[in-house]
């Protein structure tokens, strides 16, 4: 036997040599429009905190008030002596945001979504998901014990087709709102449509669409106009949009309820500092005092997507803050991301396996605390380096 250095060393190695190597930045400033790198500004454009909220003043008042108030650590898990009035708060407020009778807040998305698929599913149901849902939504499904089965992606007949397949136990569908690394929206009316006709239940996580879309920054799902009923189970996170960190569930009191007495993920951890959620009450205030940063954003979109038209990049088909440049192959996708840095913009190169093999890009977002100008920029760096590497 070799043992685990030889195997590890050789997965390394392999890793290397397939141009799928990860290497962390370490950030010297707080999220924003530009970040310092090594001692570096560069133009941030692979931030998730779609708002610019990460480091908004009344955000950081909200942490700090909270710290003072509460202390940093919450001491339990909610369910011990760990759930405190923050908490209480911040989920009462997401509730009312989301249209929904009950929120449940969870320590990260990965842990929502995991958690939730292993309470609410069980052996003997299916649970359905489209091909390109985030990686926690498959795991949570693969590790649930219902029979997992994927459809082709946002192709809601072969999701009917593969519904119409099943006669027994409960049924699940399960998608990203909008996908995290294409920028595409669910289409969420024709799938809600689907599970109605075949007696399924829809769960949706927008992680990426929560804060950016829809009146007050509902999501995706109240863009769409749809209902609890139409979606009964929905997540979102805190650590995108609205800058903060955590995630929650919400849906009818039952289904809360029963994840709070068997989600094992929100049992046996401890909860988030109540400062977070002091911060992310903030963050939902904001949402609703500060609609100019979902306007501005949407207007930085269509500026970049005009722009990027006009010199011919391969732009996806999104119409979100997710406007990802395909190259195909990872080690050009790791140039391009090179000579953009050198250039002084930091945008990351995506990856198998987060994508399908030989769909490797530039993931590119975009933000409401971007200037049109650090836009323009971006566009000029892109159509000089895209040419050199494509
Ligand atoms: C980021 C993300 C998650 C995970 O959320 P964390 O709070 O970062 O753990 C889940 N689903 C989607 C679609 C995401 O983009």
């Amino acid at each position: 036997m070799p043992g685990f250095n030889e195997r590890i060393q050789a997965a390394l190695e392999q890793r290397r040599r397939d141009d799928l190597y990860r290497q962390r930045l370490t950030l010297e400033s707080s999220q924003g429009p530009t970040v310092r790198v090594e001692g570096r500004e560069v133009l941030n454009f692979c931030s998730n905190d779609y708002l610019g909220l990460a480091a908004h003043p009344e955000v950081v008042a909200g942490l700090c008030e909270g710290a003072e108030r509460y202390g940093v650590g919450s001491g339990a898990s909610h369910l011990v002596c760990g759930h405190s009035a923050p908490h209480h708060a911040l989920e009462e407020a997401l509730a009312e945001l989301t249209g929904r009778p009950r929120a449940l807040l969870f320590s990260s998305g990965y842990s929502a979504n995991t958690g939730t698929l292993g309470s609410l599913l069980q052996k003997g149901d299916s649970v359905f998901q489209d091909r390109l849902n985030h990686a926690s939504l498959l795991d949570g499904g693969l590790h649930s014990g219902a029979r997992f089965q994927r459809f082709r992606h946002s192709d809601v007949p072969h999701l009917e087709h593969k519904l119409a397949g099943v006669t027994e136990g409960e049924k699940l569908v399960v998608v990203d709102g909008v996908f995290s690394m294409d920028g595409d929206v669910a289409p969420l009316t024709d799938l809600a449509a689907a599970c109605r006709r075949n007696n399924a239940w829809l769960m949706v996580d927008d992680a990426h669409g929560f804060g950016v879309m829809g009146p007050g920054g509902a999501g995706s799902v109240a863009a769409a106009g749809l209902d609890v009923d139409d979606v009964p189970v929905l997540m979102a996170t805190l650590g995108k949009a609205l800058g903060c960190a955590g995630a929650f569930v919400a849906g009818e009191a039952p289904l809360i309820e029963s994840l709070v007495q068997s989600a094992r993920n929100y049992i046996y951890t401890t909860a988030l500092p109540p400062a977070v959620a002091s911060a992310a009450l903030a963050a939902v205030r904001l949402l609703t005092t500060e609609a100019w940063r979902r306007e501005h954003l949407e207007q930085l979109i269509r500026r970049f997507r005009a722009g990027a038209e006009a010199v011919g990049l391969p732009l996806m088909a999104s119409t979100s803050a997710i406007q990802p440049l395909l190259v195909g192959d990872a080690g050009k996708a790791l140039e391009l991301s090179a000579r953009l840095r050198v250039a002084g913009l930091l945008v990351g190169a995506i990856r198998p396996p987060t994508v399908p093999a030989g769909t490797s890009r530039l993931r590119i977002t975009l933000t409401a605390a971007h200037s049109e100008q650090q836009v323009d920029r971006l566009l000029e760096v892109l159509a000089e380096e895209a040419a050199q590497v494509l």
